[in-house]
């Protein structure tokens, strides 16, 4: 078993069980000799209990804990700081390595999200967007993105001075291209599902993507969630100056992969989600609206405009309200559902594109 280990599943010399999906989780125990129903018990410790001490799982023997105290550990990224906007949203920032993520908690009304982050860094360089600005440093691996999970949930669902509303839906949307490290984040994605897991429905689990297409097919085969693209522009001119990806696959080739998925998935009953960031006199005028209306003519979609959020150093600005407004009515009359994104927790730079992992 130890060779089939990726060095990333080590803590030291110890293995970290929050690594390991269902599957890897049940031949881990078939390949120390035990059986496969101690995968099961675990899980429930790990996601149900957030257990991290094996003297605690008293249905685990003696023996066995004593082999995994020796060989394992459970071991989650640490949280080291926490804001609370006035809204109520939450962001902490969690240390890997010696750089920083940031995971997002966002209560709304009826449901709780959590936004989390894939890679440290970005390499695809979107001119608006805050993580674009500070390069790629590294991928997470699983522990580094569900311990994200893990430890919001254990402060939000488990504490028993404050009331909060417990986590419902989970976004890739923090800092990353969840498809740039795809294997990490569809392990990770299993565990999410997985009844053992965090049990959340595949309906209320959403991936964030600006649009690589080979891993966006490749996804489709490997796992079903909620899509949500990165469009940010209705032709190739201004997406290429937004996306440099773009130049890469473009708008056209991106559809044909957004409905190739939409055909396999069930996730996506809604279709898939269009991201639209607003930015004044670039991607926000009449004429913009109706060629985004016309490219999505054949696309099952929702499209959410965003409010551009602003970050030291950048050359944009948010469109105005009013032509927030104006954009998404000309959507509404052409048939597609649209809404305007809510900032949230923009006084402790949480919202869209301000995650870069500095202190603030
Ligand atoms: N890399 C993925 C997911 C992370 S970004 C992606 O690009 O989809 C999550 C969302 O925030 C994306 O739609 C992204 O385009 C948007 N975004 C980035 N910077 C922003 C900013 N400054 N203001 C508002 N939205 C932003
Ligand atoms: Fe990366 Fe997404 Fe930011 Fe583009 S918008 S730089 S893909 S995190």
């Amino acid at each position: 078993m130890k060779n089939n280990l990726h060095h990333s599943q080590y803590i030291g010399t110890k293995i970290n069980l929050l690594n390991f999906n269902f599957i890897q989780m049940r031949n881990f125990f078939l390949s120390i000799g035990e059986k496969k129903f101690c995968a099961d018990q675990m899980m429930h410790w790990i996601y149900h209990e957030y257990c991290d001490d094996f003297n605690k799982m008293t249905n685990i023997s003696n023996i066995l804990r004593k082999k995994l105290n020796n060989m394992c550990v459970i071991e989650a990224p640490k949280f080291i700081e926490e804001k609370r906007s006035v809204d109520g949203t939450i962001k902490w920032q969690v240390a890997v390595n010696n750089n920083l993520v940031e995971t997002v908690y966002i209560p709304e009304k009826n449901r709780s999200t959590l936004c989390i982050s894939s890679q440290i860094g970005c390499i695809l360089e979107c001119s608006f967007c805050a993580t674009g600005q500070i390069g790629f440093k590294k991928n997470l691996n699983v522990s580094e993105i569900v311990g994200q999970i893990w430890n919001a949930s254990k402060i939000i669902n488990h504490n028993q001075f404050q009331k909060h509303r417990p986590i419902t839906n989970i976004v890739l949307m923090g800092m990353g291209e969840p498809l740039l490290n795809l294997n990490n984040v569809v392990n990770s994605l299993k565990i999410i599902l997985n009844d053992f897991g965090f049990n959340i429905s595949k309906n209320k689990v959403t991936l964030s993507t600006s649009g690589i297409v080979p891993a966006l097919d490749k996804l489709s085969n490997m796992i079903d969630v909620n899509l949500a693209v990165s469009l940010h522009a209705p032709n190739n001119i201004i997406r290429d100056k937004l996306m440099p990806i773009n130049k890469k696959y473009n708008i056209q080739n991106l559809l044909h992969s957004i409905n190739r998925y939409l055909n396999k998935s069930h996730a996506n009953r809604g279709g898939v989600t269009i991201e639209y960031v607003m930015l004044n006199n670039i991607n926000d005028e009449v004429v913009h609206a109706e060629e985004l209306a016309m490219i999505l003519k054949k696309i099952p979609s929702k499209i959410n405009l965003i409010p551009w959020n602003c970050f030291p150093n950048s050359i944009y600005k948010s469109s105005d309200p009013i032509k927030i407004k104006k954009f998404a009515a000309i959507l509404i009359k052409k048939g597609f559902f649209t809404v305007i994104r809510k900032n949230r927790g923009t006084d402790i730079n949480a919202a869209c594109g301000q995650l870069v992992g500095n202190i603030v």
